[in-house]
C-alpha cells in the first residue's frame, strides 16, 4: 500500500518546514537551556528543553508547513559521539525522543481532511568514505550503513512517516544510508518512504566533484521515493539543476534551499533573501518545472514559509510523468 506522504505528494504540492537551527538562535536560549551546557548542541535540545523545540515545529505547523523535520539532524552515534553520547542506548534515546515531539506537534494540527507530516532528518556522519582523506575516509561501507540503520529504527518507532536524508555530500554515504535503512526495514518487517537529497555547490557540484546528473542516476538505481536538492545554496543558484531533474526523472523532486547564498558579515552568515524572494523563485519552480515538495533550508523562518505557501494558491504546477 502507498504512503500516505506519498499518496499526497502525487495529489498536490507538499510544503516542509523552515530551519530549524536559526530558529532556534532566535529564541536567544542560555547556556543552562542546552544539555549539559553545551551550548550550540541542538539536537540535545530534545531532552533539555522539550518545549522549545515542540514549539519551533508547532510555529511551522501554525503557518501552514505540511511537514517537519524531526531534530535529529546531527543524531548519528558519529555526530552524539562528538558530545559523549555516541552508544547504542544514547542514539535510540534522542532519536525517539525526537520523533515523538514533532509526532505529537503533526498531530495536533492534523485534521480528518488533511494530515500533517514527520520526516525523521538524517545527516551527514561527517565522514567521507568515498575519499582516501587518512581520517575522514577511515570507515567502511557497512559500518556506515549499520550507524544508518541504528538512526532509522527509533525514528520509525518514534513515529515518523518518512525517512529523509539531507545535505549529502558523498553517494557513497547516501548508498550505505539507503542500506542502512534497508536492512532496519527488513529487521522491523515494516518500511517508510525515502527521501534523498543531496547539496550542490554555486557550481552546482557535490562536494566531492558529482554532479546532478550522476546523482539521479544512482539514486534511481537505490530505487528511493523521493530525489531532491537542499542547504548551501539559495533558489537562483540550484535552477538549472532543478530543471534538470524534473525533466528527466520520474519521481517526485524536493527542493530545500537555503533563504539565499549566505553571506559572510562579521564571521556571521547571513541569509539575504526576504520571504518574497524565497517564495517568487518556490513558486516559479512549481509552476514551471513541476517540483512536487517545496521546503525552507538555513535561514528560512516562518514567515519565510508563509510567504511560500501563499504564493503556491492558485498555482497550478507544471504536470510531470510521475512512475
Ligand atoms: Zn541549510
Amino acid at each position: 500500500m502507498e504512503s500516505r506522504y506519498l499518496e499526497t505528494v502525487r495529489r498536490r504540492v507538499v510544503v516542509f518546514d523552515g530551519a530549524m537551527g536559526t530558529s532556534i538562535q532566535s529564541r536567544r536560549l542560555r547556556k543552562e537551556d542546552f544539555l549539559e551546557g553545551r551550548e550550540g548542541w541542538n539536537e540535545g535540545l530534545v531532552l533539555s528543553r522539550p518545549d522549545v523545540i515542540a514549539d519551533v515545529h508547532e510555529s511551522f505547523l501554525a503557518v501552514g508547513c505540511d511537514v517537519v523535520e524531526t531534530d535529529t539532524f546531527g543524531g548519528s552515534r558519529i555526530k552524539l559521539g562528538e558530545y559523549g553520547h555516541g552508544t547504542a542506548e544514547d542514539v535510540y534515546r534522542f532519536n525517539f525522543a525526537a520523533a515523538q515531539l514533532a509526532r505529537r506537534a503533526a498531530d495536533k494540527f492534523s485534521t480528518p481532511e488533511r494530515s500533517r507530516f514527520v520526516a525523521g532528518s538524517v545527516g551527514p556522519s561527517g565522514m567521507l568514505p568515498s575519499t582516501d582523506d587518512p581520517d575522514l575516509g577511515k570507515i567502511t561501507f557497512d559500518e556506515l550503513a549499520a550507524i544508518y540503520a541504528e538512526q532509522a529504527k527509533p525514528l520509525i518507532e518514534g513515529g515518523c512517516d518518512l525517512l529523509l536524508i539531507e545535505t549529502s555530500q558523498d553517494m557513497l554515504e547516501v548508498k550505505a544510508a539507503i542500506a542502512g535503512f534497508r536492512k532496519c526495514f527488513r529487521d522491523l518487517g515494516s518500511s517508510l518512504p525515502i527521501q534523498a537529497q543531496v547539496t550542490l555547490d554555486v557550481t552546482q557540484r557535490m562536494l566531492l566533484g558529482t554532479d546532478i546528473g550522476a546523482a539521479m542516476t544512482t539514486l534511481e538505481a537505490l530505487r528511493v521515493d523521493v530525489i531532491g536538492l537542499n542547504c548551501s545554496t539559495g533558489p537562483k543558484e540550484m535552477r538549472d539543476s532543478v530543471r534538470f531533474l524534473c525533466e528527466n526523472s520520474r519521481l517526485p523532486i524536493s527542493v530545500i534551499p537555503n533563504a539565499g547564498l549566505p553571506e559572510n558579515r562579521d564571521g556571521h552568515a547571513v541569509y539575504p533573501e526576504t520571504p518574497a524572494d524565497l517564495a517568487r523563485h518556490l513558486r516559479e519552480f512549481v509552476a514551471e518545472f513541476g517540483v512536487n515538495i517545496v521546503g525552507g533550508c538555513c535561514g528560512t523562518t516562518p514567515d519565510h514559509m508563509r510567504a511560500v505557501i501563499e504564493s503556491l494558491q492558485g498555482v497550478t504546477p507544471r504536470k510531470r510523468n510521475l512512475n
